[in-house]
């Protein structure tokens, strides 16, 4: 007897090189392959008598055929079949192109069910590569229904799986239902069951529709508990509860007087709920969302600070070694002798003083700083160097003595790469672990990192606070979704005085502009990006295009200048010496695929050109265009584009428009839909919720039955369907 559980090759009719196909896109078994939903459905549930069917529209018609044959057409050497379809209203011609194998299966006699669009024939109207069905005793599965279609993956069809399904489609009712009732009921659900059966075969649109919504509440609702409960197991470790005298806010204040400019207001409230996070005793989780530029690390300095200064450690890392360098210069400037603590202050007001030239300056006051107060040592850790700075300058430490100095609390901020959390480093009082640019690091290996900094167990058995940031600017509603375990601070203020970057869709006539445009810059001394086309299918199409580009400029266009290539194939090592080059003005101009690195600073560089830029999200333009502009020189953006589509045209406009990242994202989101967003299309989703992302309504309420589940506090030992569902349901999307 057939289950659920039955494995898909004990089903009637699936044979070996099928079961082979199904098993690739993970369907092993009878369940498995009801959970596999269409993405659309073909209507055509508008059946019609052929004396009415009319010009253009996608009808179906019922009748005998009364003749069917193949033809060639001499001119264009094309095999037509066609038939002739009689019902009581009238005759009407169906054709089909290159498909003469047809007439094995239709012939004279037989009745049919055709669905297709009615075109206009020099003979009457006709039918035109209709789907078909020969009528027997069931119901019509490919005509006259709505008709679902199925993404066509390893070989597929949509036909061949409806045929399937079909056969199937009756255990749909023996599906375990895991919903608790009072939701199903409170939100007008179908039943599980239900909805699968109508997913696949629906009875009407407005089933099709209900059976959607209720398989996508289940992802979104699944995600989102799933999120929920993460976060209450972080809550229920022991962080440090960190409280803050008068003097280290004196500190702060101080610290935050000294910088150069003005906090914006996001910086000043971000920096402030984080600091208010250390003072309970659960471990914070927070994500700091904002713009590139809209000054992240600032806010992660600042709150180190206050973390260093009651006395703990903390830990600072970075997806790649050049950010983690680029961490440390920041910190240094920041923390150096110039804006150290509330030592410096009584100096500076020291008329006598100011006048002794720098270097005297400099080792007085930090003799005077050693008294008052300790300096904040900070070191780098990577995988290719170890280097300390205690106040005066950066120095090189061998890797042992930087481990050793960690382990015993002389080091007060570390950054780097992953190097921080292998298992060597240990720590003396670890209070606080920052990661910058998060969605580079993947959900999983974000959970495995998370995981990692638990491990890393100080004496008191305690877990540090957390900040993760990132630039990728997701609107909120969807924060919560993706990032559901965390709490949310948001950066969506720029500094003030931020340069204008110009943004031109160039048209393919003034190529050549653009190129001299650049030399100018090259030759006042600018750096400039090239961007090339994204390439969905392939990566190694897209490295090709890349190497091309590349060959293209150094050999024909620039010839005296100096050009570097980085693209994903590249090994992170090499990618770092050309990102570290480009950095240090050794090359002029960098092709690059989408690889380039978001998080970097180049002030020297002045012009973005991207290629092929309609096939980028616009949140996705906007990070690249963030590349420049970051120095004192104006900077340009330049979008290229083949596509002479008018919508594509008024896209591009809107990142000429803009220079929010949160507005350029919501309009992405709203024209391309979810999947586009950078980060979201990473975090492993179902294709239901992530297409159901747009619908904020939904969210709202799938988010509003989760957290009374949650609220029950119970681990979901009340509902033993949902617990095991859920178990299921993380395997599968890979969240563990
Ligand atoms: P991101 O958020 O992209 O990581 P950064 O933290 O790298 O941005 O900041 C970009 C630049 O802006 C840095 O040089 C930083 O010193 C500067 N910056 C940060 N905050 C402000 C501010 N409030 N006003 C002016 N400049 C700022
Ligand atoms: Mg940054």
């Amino acid at each position: 007897m057939l289950t659920l559980e039955s494995k898909i090759s004990e089903l009637p009719t699936i044979g070996p090189a099928y079961v082979k196909k199904l098993q690739k896109v993970g369907i092993e078994t009878a369940r498995d392959l009801l959970f596999y939903f269409p993405f659309r459905y073909d209507d055509f549930s508008d059946v019609k008598k052929i004396g009415d069917v009319e010009l253009g529209e996608v009808v179906s018609v019922i009748g005998k055929i009364i003749d069917i044959q193949n033809i060639r057409t001499r001119k264009r050497k094309m095999n037509l079949t066609e038939a002739m379809i009689e019902d009581d209203s009238g005759v009407m011609k169906a054709i089909w192109f290159n498909q003469p194998f047809m007439t094995r299966n239709l012939r004279s006699g037989i009745n049919v069910s055709l669905s297709g669009k009615v075109v206009y024939a020099q003979d009457g109207f006709q039918i035109s590569n209709p789907s078909y069905e020969i009528l027997g005793s069931g119901q019509s599965l490919h005509t006259a229904r709505l008709v679902p279609i199925y993404h066509e993956m390893e070989g597929l069809s949509s036909k061949w799986l409806r045929a399937h399904l079909k056969l199937i489609l009756r255990l749909a009712d023996d599906i375990e239902e895991f919903l608790p009732i009072s939701i199903i009921e409170n939100q007008h659900l179908f039943c599980l069951s239900e909805a699968i059966s109508q997913i696949h075969f629906p009875d009407d649109k407005v089933r099709a529709k209900a059976a959607k919504k209720r398989l996508a509440f289940d992802e979104l609702f699944l995600v989102q508990l799933y999120m929920m409960m993460q976060k209450k197991k972080w809550q229920e470790n022991k962080g440090i509860k960190i409280e803050f005298d008068k003097k280290i806010e004196e500190d702060i204040k101080n610290f935050i007087n000294k910088l150069p400019f003005k906090l914006t207001n996001a910086q000043r409230i971000s920096s402030w709920n984080i600091i208010k996070d250390f003072e309970k005793n659960k471990p914070m989780n927070r994500l700091l969302e904002g713009d590139v530029g809209s000054g992240k690390t600032l806010v992660a300095l600042i709150s180190a600070l206050a973390v260093i200064k009651s006395g703990y450690q903390v830990a600072f890392m970075a997806p790649t070694e050049i950010l983690a360098r680029q961490h440390l210069k920041e910190a240094v400037r920041r923390f150096g002798l110039d804006c150290l603590c509330a030592g410096v202050h009584s100096f500076e007001h020291n008329e006598a003083q100011s006048k002794q030239d720098d270097s005297d300056y400099r080792l007085k006051n930090e003799l005077q700083l050693r008294d008052k107060s300790k300096h904040i040592n900070i070191a780098l850790l990577t995988g290719s160097e170890s280097k300390i700075f205690r106040g005066e300058k950066i120095e090189e430490i061998s890797k042992k003595k930087l481990l050793e100095k960690i382990k015993i609390g002389e080091v007060d901020l570390l950054i780097g790469t992953h190097s921080l959390i292998q298992k060597k480093v240990e720590f003396h009082n670890l209070a606080f672990s920052i990661i910058d640019e998060q969605h580079r690091f993947g959900i999983e290996q974000r959970g495995k990192l998370q995981n990692e900094i638990v491990n890393m167990k100080d004496g008191l058995k305690t877990v540090p606070h957390l900040l993760s940031m990132t630039a990728t600017p997701i609107p909120r509603t969807l924060a919560l979704t993706v990032y559901g375990d965390l709490d949310l601070s948001v950066l969506d203020e720029m500094p003030k005085g931020r340069q204008k970057i110009i943004t031109k869709l160039v048209a393919p006539a003034n190529r050549n502009l653009a190129y001299k445009f650049i030399t100018e810059q090259v030759q006042k001394g600018r750096q400039v990006f090239v961007i090339c086309p994204l390439i969905e299918e392939s990566d190694i199409l897209e490295v090709r295009s890349a190497i091309e580009e590349y060959e293209k400029l150094k050999n024909v266009i620039y010839k005296n200048f100096q050009i570097g290539l980085l693209h994903g194939k590249m090994k992170p090592k090499e990618k770092e010496e050309v990102m570290q080059k480009f950095s240090e003005g050794k090359i002029d101009i960098l092709v690059s695929t989408s690889v380039v690195e978001v998080g970097i600073d180049i002030p020297n560089a002045s012009v973005m050109l991207i290629e092929g830029s309609d096939r980028f999200g616009l949140a996705q333009l906007h990070q690249f265009r963030g590349r420049v502009g970051r120095g004192e020189h104006q900077s340009f953006c330049f979008l290229f584009t083949d596509s002479t589509a008018v919508k594509t045209h008024q896209r591009l406009k809107a990142l000429i428009k803009s220079d929010n990242g949160f507005e350029l994202a919501e309009q992405d989101l709203k024209i391309r839909g979810p999947g586009e967003l950078v980060g979201i299309r990473q975090s492993g989703l179902p294709d239901l919720a992530m297409a159901s992302l747009t619908d904020f309504e939904l969210i709202k309420i799938v988010r509003k039955e989760a957290e009374k589940i949650i609220s029950e506090n119970d681990n979901l030992r009340k509902y033993p369907e949902l617990l095991k569902k859920m178990k299921k349901f993380i395997k599968d999307v890979h969240f563990e």
